[in-house]
């Protein structure tokens, strides 16, 4: 599946389609009753209404524009120790890396908007039973701020995050590729990163302005359809719920008013959306227009 943004070409890159997750779980306390009315909306690519799960997807984004190869997030990897999570554990024979389209060596840069296990993983790959960068040309973009918080993190809990800083995250600090990158650094003209705090400390995402095309990669600042629906329900995986909502607000507030697509790191199939504002509430329209 690939989408254009102006003179960019987006490939949603599985690493793990379907993962569910149940909404007791993510948003706790949420009366799901609320989204039956738009049921049709939801199901069957978001929501499973009758499990009670909201449905992600895992992949990463692969920007193609002249000069220039981004991939943004990493998914979860394989060879990873994550017990706590069976559907992460020990992952093999995934097909992502083939799935991708280019080879590792053509990825120019990863952005890793946020350093959960969830967007690190393929960071690194299991080499000779060391942790090495999959993508050996790339340079590793990681907000100042989100690496600062995971460093300090880990340095008084080793085992943080199931256990992704110490195998995808550090052994790029040792191998000396990546780069902590302040707000408005500018991987290209016209692609920025900026702050979307509120689901960690540090999420950075990525605005893009190209060719006449407005778009912004935001992470996890929106999980699900569902929080464009109820911008309030932060995910109880998030740092600072209120700072989250504030911040998912805000972008659904810009998307509706200017056409700025969205793409954030879990939808699945479609993989982006635009915004309408109806009245009070927000709708998603998916795909970029
Ligand atoms: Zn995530």
């Amino acid at each position: 599946m690939h989408f254009t943004l102006g003179d960019v070409r987006v490939d949603l890159v599985l690493d793990m389609d379907v993962f569910p997750l149940p909404a007791a779980r993510i948003m706790p306390g949420r009366d799901l009753g609320e989204l039956l009315p738009h049921r049709a909306l939801l199901e069957p690519d978001h929501m499973d209404f009758a499990r009670g799960d909201l449905l992600l997807g895992m992949q990463a984004l692969l920007l193609r524009l002249p000069g220039l190869t981004v991939l943004v997030d990493t998914c979860v990897g394989e060879h990873k120790e994550r017990p706590a999570h069976p559907h992460w554990h020990r992952r093999a024979a995934s097909g992502f890396l083939d799935a991708l389209g280019v080879p590792p060596e053509a990825v120019d840069v990863v952005l890793c908007t946020h350093l959960h296990a969830d967007h690190v993983g393929w960071n690194t790959r299991l080499r000779d039973g060391r942790w090495v960068p999959t993508f050996p040309r790339a340079r590793y973009l990681v907000g100042r701020r989100e690496l600062q918080y995971w460093q300090a993190r880990a340095a008084a809990e080793p085992g943080v995050s199931h256990g992704a800083f110490a195998d995808s995250v550090q052994p790029l600090l040792d191998a000396g590729v990546v780069d902590a990158v302040a707000d408005g650094y500018e991987l290209a003209p016209g692609l920025t990163l900026k702050p979307l705090p509120g689901h960690t400390v540090g999420q950075m995402g990525l605005w893009l302005e190209r060719a006449g095309a407005r778009a912004i990669f935001c992470g996890d600042a929106i999980h699900s359809p569902v929080q464009i629906l109820r911008p309030d329900w932060s995910s109880a995986f998030c740092t600072d719920p209120e700072e989250a909502a504030e911040t998912r607000r805000t972008l659904l507030h810009c998307a509706a008013e200017d056409g700025t697509v969205l793409v954030p790191a879990h939808f699945r199939r479609c993989g982006c959306t635009r915004i309408r504002r109806e009245g009070e509430d927000f709708r998603p329209l998916f795909g970029p227009g």
